[in-house]
Formats: structure tokens, sequence, C-alpha cells
């Protein structure tokens, strides 16, 4: 596949995995919204002084100042993955501008699915490992492999927290799902699948 590529999905559906494995074997650029702001902030850049004043005061930095600094990255790029990235339908229009995408893979994942799996993960406070109890499991019920001490949950691993998160998602999502679908450009891909089906319908889905 040519041109640049969007992932939409909830969090826990496989994004970060799958972004990661297109990239090594399609050859495309990993770009999310996170990375682009993190590096302009880094590098003292106009844009990241700007938008590094939103997120001081805890506020979100405007749809302008994230197109400028993803425009700013791609700038020159052929096969870009957005991920996490356009989040806002100002977002979507503007990328039209200087990066049309050739294709969105929305991988979807139910609500009750997406609290199952994301309360599933535990934490070692002791040496950070994260551990999966559905996918991950560490060796001894409930205890690090490397450190023996009892895992916990994270509160933003709550399931009441994952809850609130996913709703978010849903509300800022919609309107995209339908913006791309309109364009002809969406595939949906079904993430409750085993990973590895997973992968090879979105591969299927880019040839
Ligand atoms: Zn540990």
């Amino acid at each position: 596949m040519s041109g640049h590529l969007v992932l939409l999905g909830p969090p826990g559906a496989g994004k970060g995995t799958l972004a990661k494995r297109l990239s090594q074997e399609l050859g495309f650029l990993h770009l999310s919204t996170g990375d682009v702001l993190r590096a302009e902030v880094a590098q003292g850049t106009e844009l990241g002084r700007q938008a590094k004043e939103y997120m001081d005061r805890g506020e979100l930095v405007p749809d302008e100042l994230i197109l400028a600094m993803v425009r700013s990255r791609v700038a020159g790029e052929k096969k870009v993955l957005f991920d996490g990235f356009p989040r806002t339908l100002a977002q979507a229009r503007g990328l039209e501008e200087f990066a049309p995408v050739s294709r969105v893979v929305f991988l979807s994942l139910a609500r009750e699915e997406v609290i199952r799996r994301l309360s599933s993960r535990r934490v070692c406070l002791q040496c950070g490992a994260l551990y999966n109890l559905l996918t991950q499991r560490p060796r001894e019920d409930e205890r690090c492999d490397h450190c023996g001490v009892k895992l916990v949950q994270r509160d933003d691993d709550k399931p009441e927290v994952i809850a609130r998160r996913y709703d978010v998602y849903e509300r800022e999502s919609a309107p995209l799902v339908d913006f791309y679908r309109a364009r002809g450009l969406l595939v949906e891909v079904d993430a409750s699948l085993p990973p590895e089906e997973v992968y090879q319908r979105v591969r299927r889905a880019l040839s």
C-alpha cells in the first residue's frame, strides 16, 4: 500500500502493537501525536513553546497547533502511519489539506471487552514490570516474576476509570469514523479476534 494510513480504535484494541508491526514490515513512519508534541517541546521549537504553554495550564493543545506540528513532521514523508491522530474532525479536515490518507483502519472492540482487557493489567511497584492476567500472566499468582512482591492494579486500570475513558473515546471517534466511512476510506477490523488474525486482516485490507 502506498500513501498514509490512520489507525482508529479504543484503548486496549492493540493499536500500539499493530502499529509497530506494520511500520517494521511495511515501512511506515509511525507517528503518534504524543511523540510529535514531546519532540517539539524537547527541541524548544516555536510551536513546541506555544504547545507547552497550553500543557502547563492543563489545557488541550488547539487543533491548529497540533496540525502545524504534524505538518512539519510529515513534510517529505511518503508513508506515515498516524496513531492517535486525528482526534477531532477539524484535525481530520486539516490533515486532508497537506497529507491525504489513503486508508483508515478502524479496530473495533466492544466496551465490555475493553474493560475486561484493561482491568486485567497489573504492575509491580518495586521494579515497574507490567503484566496482564489475560495475556501476560506472572509465573506465580499475582506476584512479580523478578521481585516476588504482590502485583497491584493502577487506579487508571480500575473498571470505572476505563469505562469513563472509553466513553470519551467513543464521543471523539464516532464523528471520525463517519467522516472516513463517507469518503470510502474506512476498513473495520474486529479487534476481539486473536492478534495474529487481526494483523492478517489488516494486511489484506491494505493490499
Ligand atoms: Zn518486580
